[in-house]
């Protein structure tokens, strides 16, 4: 073997990203907020509606509660997938919302809800292993799916069916390599959300194929409007409870996006794997988050309806504004903080420019360059043509937004 400090040719030589890697690339979202970040700083006055991150602070009293933690020495390594108080406040939480009981050793925390995915993935997936996504999806999902050596299934689901997979496409998706299904709802990207009437046949399904198991990604449970009522798979179907991951976070529904705490819960065994692929890389998650997210998810509750209130105001004022605009169409998305507007009726237009859209990114590129608004395109997501709004900033930002894209739409010719 030549040592690469003695061979000049391999001391120089260009570093190559590993094949998993060149197998995802960049994400798409972040080259897109890159860019508007970049002509912001060159002093354009681009508005940026890429974030999914609730734009408030996260509260007072949650972040009392890092203060007292770190104040008291609770600054050192925890369990490894979770403080026993910090899974004792998952199994309330689980209970009070959600009627679903869990031990704690069916508990798992990771760095934010991403981290629990990755982690279960990693813990599960063997190469070639499929996993079913019905789209539009969160874009992470497929580039973790090929990270882990799996191969991402997606399954277009229709505007006209509310962008939710149907029991027939779920069946003639499955295969003999088949390991998971997702289910995100409210959906990141779509805002979509399934009842327990919608979830009963997609169970019915999965009954008939054992060896598929679910991972439900409650993320945005707390972000859903006119009064529906949240349903996840596991308390739907309790016989699907020993094959489904339910994952959920603070993130969202808390503000607190930057503490990186998520968790989920689900069978032993897949816990317990999950448990050895965390603590091969971050140990466990920080120890002050972890005490911030007891707070909040055993505190006051009201901040989160409070919240929920305001993400619905602008809603009902994007999605009206979004159908005023010619050539766009908005369904009425159930929750979440994203509109997920169809650009079909803008395509085969031409800008004032002279450039012809012809698919969602060149009317994002469109919208971005001369209009200055930064949204990001259905297909990215698995779904085209698309383009997805994050309204979680403030309404004088989102009327100024709609403003230009309406002014972008009417330009065309
Ligand atoms: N799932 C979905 C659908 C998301 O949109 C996000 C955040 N963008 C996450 C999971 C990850 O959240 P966390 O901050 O808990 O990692």
């Amino acid at each position: 073997m030549t040592s690469a400090v003695l061979d000049p040719a391999l001391s120089t030589s260009a570093f190559e990203p590993a094949q998993r890697v060149r197998a995802i690339g960049v994400s798409e979202i972040l080259r897109i907020t890159d860019h508007a970040n970049a002509l912001k700083r060159a002093g354009r006055p681009v508005i940026v509606l890429g974030a999914g991150e609730p734009d408030f602070d996260t509260p007072e009293h949650i972040r009392a509660a890092a203060a007292r933690a770190m104040e008291r020495g609770d600054t050192r390594y925890t369990v490894l997938d979770g403080s026993p108080a910090m899974k004792a406040a998952v199994q309330l939480k689980f209970r009070r919302d959600n009627a679903l009981d869990f031990a704690l050793d069916e508990i798992s925390v990771g760095a934010g809800a991403k981290q629990v995915i990755f982690n279960a993935l990693m813990a599960s997936l063997d190469p070639g292993d499929e996993v079913i996504l019905p789209a539009p999806y969160w874009t992470s999902y497929a580039d973790i799916v090929q990270i882990c050596g799996g191969v991402p299934v997606s399954v277009p689901c229709s505007e006209a069916n509310g962008f939710r997979l149907d029991a027939a496409q779920l069946e003639s998706a499955i295969t003999p390599r088949t390991r998971w299904l997702f289910l995100n709802s409210p959906s990141n990207p779509s805002g979509a959300a399934y009842s327990a009437a919608q979830l009963a046949p997609l169970c019915e399904v999965l009954l008939r194929h054992p060896s598929v198991w679910v991972l439900a990604d409650d993320i945005y449970e707390h972000i859903l409007y006119d009064g529906l009522a949240f349903a996840t798979p596991a308390a739907v179907e309790p016989r699907l409870r020993d094959r489904t991951l339910t994952v959920n976070g603070v993130s969202k529904a808390y503000a607190m996006t930057g503490w990186r705490v998520g968790y989920g819960a689900g069978p032993r065994a897949l816990i317990a794997a999950m448990a050895v692929v965390q603590s091969q890389s971050t140990s466990c998650p920080s120890s002050v988050s972890q005490a911030a997210a007891i707070e909040a998810l055993t505190g006051p509750q009201h901040v989160v309806a409070e919240r929920r209130d305001d993400f619905q105001a602008r809603r009902d004022f994007v999605v009206a504004a979004l159908n005023r605009a010619p050539g766009l169409h908005c369904r009425v998305p159930e929750g979440a903080f994203y509109t997920f507007a169809s650009c079909a009726g803008v395509l085969g237009r031409r800008t004032r420019g002279g450039a012809l859209l012809q698919t969602d990114t060149d009317f994002c590129n469109y919208l971005l360059q001369d209009f200055e608004v930064a949204v990001v395109p259905g297909s990215v997501f698995g779904l085209a043509p698309y383009f997805r709004i994050s309204y979680a900033t403030s309404m004088v930002q989102l009327e100024e937004a709609c403003a230009r894209i309406a002014s972008a739409c009417e330009a065309l010719t």
